[in-house]
C-alpha cells in the first residue's frame, strides 16, 4: 500500500508529539503511568508508519519525488526481524531483576550503536544531491555509532563484573582520546574532499574513522571506574540518542531525528543531575576519567561504639512518636523490603502518626530506583517526598527508619572535607530525635566509606535482614 506523504508526515508529528508527552508524564509518580502510554501510542504509530512506507512506498504528490517500496519480500523480512526482536526482548525483560537494569540498559545501547554504524555505511554507497553534506552525515553517524556501541559493551562488562570494574589507567588516556577525535575530524574533510568514484580509498578512510571510533568508545569507559558506571550508561543513552538522530539525517527520517534529539538531550541532563547528586565532575565522567586522581578512602578512624536495638524496642519508639520519616536505600531493594514497609506506614497511619518516605536522587542503584519500588507496593505517592523538601525538617522529626541506605544518610558528606564523598549532598537524618538504622553488619556501602551516624547519641543499629527486621517490627506493634 503506498501511503501519501502528507499521511506520513502526519503521523510523525503526532508521534513525536506524543513522544514529548511520554517524557512530561514520566517525570512524575502520578503521570508515569500515562506518560508511558504516551510512548507506546507514540511508537506504534512510528512503527506501524514507517514499515509501511518502506515497504508499500511514498507518494509525495505533484511536484515531489516518489519513493519506491521494497515489496512483499521487505515487509516479510522486517516482520521477521521484528518477530525475533520481540521475543528476545519480552524474555530479557521479564527476567530481568530492577537491580540488574542498568547492565540491560547498556546492553541496548549497543544495538543502537550498532544500528548507526550500519546505515551510516549502507548510506555512504548512496548518491544524493548535497555530496558534501551527506559524507559529513555519514561520518558523524558512523563515528557516535561504533563510540556507543564499544562503550556500552564495556559498560556492560563492567557492571555484570564479567571484567574488572577498576578504572584503566593508560598513559596519556587524555592525549589518546584528543589523538582520536582530532583523527576524526582529519578523516572527514579528507572523505568531503575525496571523488565520488574513488569508492576503494573512501571506504577504506570509513574503515578507518570506524575503527578509531570503535577503539575510542572501548577506551573512554575502560577508564572510567564501576562506581561512575551508572553515570556513563546515562551518558551512553544519549550517545545513542544522537547516533540515532544522526541515522534519522541519513534515512531522511524526521521522526528519528526528533526521537534521536530527545533521547540524546534528555540523557545528557539525566547524566548531568546524578552527576551533580554524587558530586561528581560531569567533565570528568563524559571525557573518560579526565581529572580524576582516584578518591581515597579515609584512614580506619574510632568513631566509638555503637548502640543496637530490637524489633520491639523499635515498635516501642515508633508507637509513641508523631512523626517518622522513612529513608530507603540500596538494601530495601535487596531485601525486596518494600512491601513490608508500606505495610507498616498503613500501620503507623492508622495510628495517627505522620509518616512520609525521604528519597535521595541517586538512593539504590539507578535514577527512580526506590520511587518504582515503593510504588510497586502501593505507598500514596503524596508521601513520597524528594531530599530537598524533607531536609529542613528533619530536626522536628520524632524518629527516621534509615532502611538498607547508607552512603546516602552520611554526614561525613555533609562534615568531613576530608572524605572521599565530602560534598555529596546528603539526607540530614541526624538532626531527629531518634535514627534506627536497618541493615546486617557494619559494613560500609557503595563509596566503601565508613559511616559516623552509625556511632551518634541518637542512632540505634537494628541488623538483620530489611526485610525480616520490619516484618517483626509489624508484629511486635
Ligand atoms: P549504599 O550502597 O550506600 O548502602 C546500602 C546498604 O544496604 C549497605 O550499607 C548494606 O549494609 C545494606 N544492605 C544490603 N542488603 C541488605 C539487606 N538485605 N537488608 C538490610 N540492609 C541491607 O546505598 P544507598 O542507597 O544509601 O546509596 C546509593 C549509593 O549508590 C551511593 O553511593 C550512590 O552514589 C551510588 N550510586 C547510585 C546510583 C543511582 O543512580 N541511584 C548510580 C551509581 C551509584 P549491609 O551489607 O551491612 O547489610
Amino acid at each position: 500500500m503506498t501511503l501519501s506523504l502528507t499521511l506520513v508526515q502526519g503521523a510523525y508529528i503526532v508521534a513525536g508529539l506524543l513522544f514529548i508527552l511520554a517524557l512530561a508524564g514520566l517525570s512524575r509518580h502520578e503521570t508515569a503511568r500515562n506518560g508511558n502510554r504516551f510512548g507506546i501510542a507514540g511508537m506504534a504509530i512510528a512503527l506501524v508508519v514507517t514499515v509501511l512506507a518502506a515497504t508499500g512506498g511514498v507518494d509525495a504528490g505533484a511536484g515531489g519525488v516518489d519513493r519506491e517500496g521494497s515489496g512483499w519480500a521487505g515487509l516479510a523480512l522486517v516482520v521477521v526481524a521484528m518477530a525475533i526482536g520481540a521475543v528476545i526482548g519480552l524474555d530479557r525483560a521479564k527476567k530481568v531483576e530492577m537491580t540488574g537494569m542498568p547492565e540491560l540498559i547498556a546492553m541496548l545501547h549497543s544495538f543502537v550503536g550498532l544500528a548507526a554504524v550500519l546505515v551510516g555505511w549502507n548510506s555512504s554507497y548512496e548518491t544524493t544531491a548535497y555530496p558534501a553534506i551527506h559524507d559529513v552525515e555519514v561520518m558523524v553517524g558512523v563515528f557516535i555509532g561504533a563510540v556507543t556501541f564499544t562503550g556500552s559493551i564495556v559498560a556492560f562488562l563492567k557492571l555484570s563484573a564479567r571484567i574488572r570494574s577498576a578504572p584503566l589507567m593508560l598513559p596519556g588516556r587524555n592525549w589518546l582520546n584528543l589523538g582520536a577525535i582530532v583523527a576524526f575530524v582529519v578523516l572527514t574533510v579528507v572523505y568531503v574532499l575525496l571523488p565520488a568514484d574513488a569508492v576503494a580509498v573512501r571506504a577504506t578512510v570509513l574503515g578507518v574513522v570506524t575503527l578509531v571510533a570503535l577503539a575510542l568508545g572501548w577506551h573512554l569507559v575502560a577508564s572510567i571506574g564501576g562506581g561512575d558506571m551508572p553515570v556513563v550508561v546515562s551518558m551512553l543513552n544519549s550517545y545513542s540518542g544522537w547516533a540515532a538522530a544522526a541515522a534519522g539525517f541519513l534515512l531522511g527520517n524526521d521522526l528519528l531525528i526528533i526521537t534521536g534529539a530527545l533521547v540524546g538531550s534528555s540523557g545528557a541532563y539525566l547524566s548531568y543531575i546524578m552527576c551533580r547528586a554524587m558530586n561528581r565532575s560531569f567533565l570528568s565522567v563524559i571525557a573518560g576519567g579526565f581529572g580524576v586522581e582516584g578518591g581515597t578512602v579515609s584512614a580506619d578512624v574510632d568513631y566509638g561504639e555503637h548502640r543496637e536495638v530490637t524489633a520491639e524496642g523499635a515498635a516501642e519508639l515508633l508507637t509513641s512518636a508523631r512523626s517518622v520519616l522513612i529513608t530507603p536505600g540500596y538494601g530495601m531493594a535487596v531485601a525486596q523490603a518494600q512491601y513490608p514497609v508500606a505495610d507498616l506506614t498503613a500501620k503507623l497511619r492508622e495510628r495517627g502518626v505522620d509518616v512520609r518516605f525521604g528519597i535521595h536522587p541517586v538512593a539504590g542503584r539507578l535514577p527512580g530506583h526506590m520511587n518504582v519500588l515503593l510504588a510497586e507496593a502501593h505507598v500514596p505517592y503524596d508521601i513520597v517526598l524528594e531530599m530537598d523538601e524533607v531536609n529542613d525538617d528533619l530536626a522536628d522529626t520524632d524518629v527516621v527508619l534509615v532502611i538498607g541506605a547508607n552512603d546516602t544518610v552520611n554526614p561525613a558528606a555533609a562534615e568531613d572535607p576530608t572524605s572521599p564523598i565530602a560534598g555529596m549532598p546528603v539526607l540530614r537524618v541526624w538532626e531527629a530525635a531518634h535514627v534506627i538504622v536497618f541493615k546486617r553488619s557494619m559494613a560500609t556501602g557503595y563509596a566503601g566509606v565508613q559511616n559516623p551516624l552509625f556511632f551518634r547519641e541518637n542512632t540505634q543499629m537494628l541488623f538483620g535482614d530489611a526485610k525480616d527486621r520490619v516484618e517483626d517490627i509489624i508484629r511486635a506493634l
